[in-house]
């Protein structure tokens, strides 16, 4: 098998009729050996059925997977991810705003150039500048951080070595980062292709202005796992002690005021609660940093380390 499509979808029923159509036309001018596969993620309308319709017609071709809820589209990719049988593994959007047109590109930057991943680049993007202008400073701080040289991190359309998608772990809201997660597990050959984007035909979108939250949110902590996810206590350590550090010293300072100058009233001053509120909170960060510690020496002792070969 030289490529699998994965396509997930929620609510999408007007467009997969279209979809189907429009990728096989396009592959027939290849010699492609290749499947689409479906993950309907608990859509509400007929995309099931639509979908069951459409295997039918082509047996060989559809294999779907249908969620009995909702589970974003993070858990979609995952587990058609643990289906892909294609050397190349192609994801892209249901709602034909990503062009098929692109595949056969994508699989030869994969092929031939031997890239690991490969991400879109909308570069011309047809969606309202409310998505666009947080996507332009995402893609910003996305870069600084992660140093991978992307301008659309979140790009439906992206291409894959199988063995990377096998090795990728995607929850919550992470497909928006998956070049991220790609890096971490050790591959670093990631590559763009500018790619044709459309303006949304049917439906609507899925994501709204909740995604500028948790968006953000994401961007933290892939910061922080990136940056301090095998040694925490050198960032909770250090804070913690430079936080209980300011409150010895503040707290000595008071001490001698009172003792040898005999300053009356420093209970009432603020620079007392300074002292004591940076001790607490040093406290707090350096028992922080010792949880943090235990978590990840767990998790070296199960599996944590992706290993490509092994010559015994
Ligand atoms: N999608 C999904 N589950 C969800 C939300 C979206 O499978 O909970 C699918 C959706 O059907 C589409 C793709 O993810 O195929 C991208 O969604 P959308 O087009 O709404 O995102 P946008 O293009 O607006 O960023
Ligand atoms: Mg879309």
């Amino acid at each position: 098998m030289d490529i699998s499509l994965v396509i997930p979808l929620f609510n999408e029923e007007e467009s997969l009729r279209p979809l189907v159509d429009w990728i096989t036309t396009v592959l027939r001018t290849h010699e492609y050996e290749y499947e689409i596969i479906f993950i309907n993620d608990g859509s509400t309308d007929n995309s099931w059925n639509l979908i069951k319709e459409l295997r039918q017609v082509h047996p060989n071709l559809i294999r779907a997977i249908n969620f009995r809820r909702n589970y974003g589209k993070s858990a979609a990719l995952h587990q058609g991810f643990q289906l892909a049988k294609g050397d190349v593994v192609i994801t892209m959007d249901a709602d034909l705003q990503d062009s098929p047109e692109e595949i056969d590109p994508l699989v030869r930057m994969i092929r031939e150039e031997h890239y690991d991943l490969v991400s879109g680049w909308k570069k011309k993007r047809h969606d309202p500048f409310t998505k666009t202008i947080p996507s332009k400073i995402f893609n910003a701080v996305a870069r600084k951080v992660s140093q991978i040289p992307l301008h659309d991190f979140n790009c439906g359309l992206k291409a894959y070595k199988n063995e990377v998608v096998k090795d990728l772990h995607v929850y919550g809201d992470m497909h928006r980062w998956m070049p991220v997660l790609a890096k971490w597990q050790g591959y670093s050959r990631i590559g763009e292709k500018v790619v044709e984007h459309r303006a949304r035909k049917y439906g609507v979108s899925k994501f709204g202005a909740r995604r500028l939250i948790s968006g953000f949110l994401d961007l933290l902590s892939i910061f922080f796992v990136g940056k301090f996810n095998k040694k925490p206590m050198h960032f909770f350590g250090t804070l913690g002690i430079i936080s209980i550090f300011l409150g010895i010293i503040t707290l000595i300072y008071l001490t001698i005021m009172k003792l040898v100058y005999e300053v009356s009233g420093i209970q009432d001053r603020p620079l007392f609660f300074f002292g004591i509120l940076t001790i607490i909170i040093g406290t707090q960060l350096l028992l922080t940093g010792f949880i943090a510690e235990l978590v990840i020496d767990s998790k070296a002792k199960s599996h944590s380390y992706n290993i490509a070969e092994v010559l015994d």
